[in-house]
């Protein structure tokens, strides 16, 4: 058994509560033992248990990203490069990535829609210790009418039955979660635009009532309103990026209706991941701060009244990197959330949206060892993030900057 103690000038078990100043981690193996002040871990830990010190430093759990594309390369021609790879050279691309990630000190991924099943594969050997990576919750290839969203990732379905065949299938080759595409989306311009809805209600929720037989929460790609109605009807667990997007000619911001769905979203703690991004960053580059105000204001809005939101960063997508995660949070800032709602929606909001709150995303003694050591307090400084220590997956270390030696 290996144990040691971390010791930091600031621990945040859970970002949502108060910090512990002068904090320590106990961890054996890949668990996490003890959490409290370092008096009181080191006087509950055997004498001879190895301690690492970190001042200056902040230990919080290991960050989530909710919405990620392993597949995609995250460059202006991430859907071609896709469609030209192979799988044997896409897995290996895929591997590097899962390793970018855990660089920039993520912990857990939801891969949202890959291609082939490689993903499943790769969150298998990440799981047995045979590649460094975060721990992968994988959808495999999303449900989309023919030609429809993301129709090239292979999950191609058209009405009841065959929703039900796809989800049945993905469930067959290892799915953690059902991805559905309830309406169109922008990265294929020859699909129903993003605000048309795909599917039914009926359809929708055949999806969710199938993927709910095998025990899977369901994940929906909506921008139009009329999808997110759809999808939160038929009880849909978390709803991606949900912009509301109106079709060309209609007033910008929410309407009346969307206002109403919002607050039935709260009311039914559905979560919503607005995958946030560097990509937003290269939009005002293009067409100004006042292009992008209306979605910041919108999920400013729903903070407000109670949505639970998720970090995810679409990663994968063009203009948006694996190695881009404080990013994304950035743009949450500059939607007005404060630096404790963020830190909660990368850690401990989004392992209970995701449903694995008993296995990570706090530090708490049982759960498994996924932790950051940062230089700095992100409470006051997001950008703290980046200058990860020390990241711990599971219990495996990882030191980014490579300034603390003897950690194994
Ligand atoms: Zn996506």
């Amino acid at each position: 058994m290996t144990a040691r103690i971390l010791h930091a000038d600031l621990v945040l078990p859970d970002p949502a509560d108060q910090g512990i100043a002068d904090g320590a981690v106990l961890v054996l193996d890949g668990r996490i033992e003890l959490v409290g002040t370092y008096g009181e871990v080191h006087r509950r830990t055997a004498p001879q248990t190895p301690v690492h010190h970190f001042p200056g430093a902040t230990i919080l759990p290991g960050l989530i990203d909710c919405h990620v594309h392993l597949s995609m390369s995250g460059e202006g021609d991430a859907v071609a490069t896709l469609d030209a790879s192979d799988d044997r050279s896409l897995l290996l691309a895929m591997a590097g990535r899962a390793q970018e990630l855990l660089n920039a000190g993520v912990t857990t991924v939801r891969d949202l829609g890959d291609r082939g099943g490689l993903a499943f594969a790769l969150r298998d050997a990440i799981a047995a210790g045979r590649l460094p990576g975060p721990r992968i919750l994988a959808a495999g290839a999303p449900v989309t009418v023919t030609g429809g969203h993301c129709w090239y990732l292979g999950g191609q379905a058209d009405g009841v039955d065959e929703i039900r065949a796809v989800v049945r299938r993905n469930v067959q080759n290892g799915a953690d979660v059902i991805k559905v595409m309830a309406t169109g989306g922008g990265l294929t311009p020859d699909g129903p635009a993003p605000w048309v809805a795909q599917y039914t209600d009926e359809e929708v929720r055949a999806a969710v009532e199938e993927a709910r037989r095998f025990g899977r929460p369901v994940a929906a790609h909506v921008h139009g309103s009329d999808g997110v109605r759809i999808a939160l009807e038929a009880g849909v667990d978390t709803l991606e990026h949900c912009t509301f997007i109106p079709p060309p000619g209609s007033a910008r911001g929410p309407d009346d209706a969307a206002a109403e769905l919002i607050k039935k979203i709260a009311a039914e703690g559905a979560s919503v991941c607005p995958t946030f991004s560097a990509v937003l960053g290269e939009t005002i580059k293009r067409i100004g701060e006042s292009g992008v105000r209306p979605w910041l204001d919108l999920v400013r809005h729903q903070h407000e009244q109670g949505v639970r939101l998720l970090a995810g960063t679409d990663a994968g997508i063009p203009g948006s990197g694996f190695g881009q995660y404080v990013d994304g949070l950035e743009w949450f800032a500059r939607a007005g959330l404060d630096n404790g709602a963020i830190l909660t929606a990368a850690t401990s909001a989004a392992a209970d949206a995701l449903g694995i709150g008993h296995r990570t995303g706090r530090l708490r003694s049982g759960l498994e060892a996924d932790l950051l050591v940062v230089d700095g307090d992100p409470r006051t400084e997001l950008a703290a993030l980046r200058r990860a220590l020390l990241v711990l997956a599971r219990g495996r270390a990882l030191r980014p900057r490579g300034e603390f030696g003897g950690l194994r």
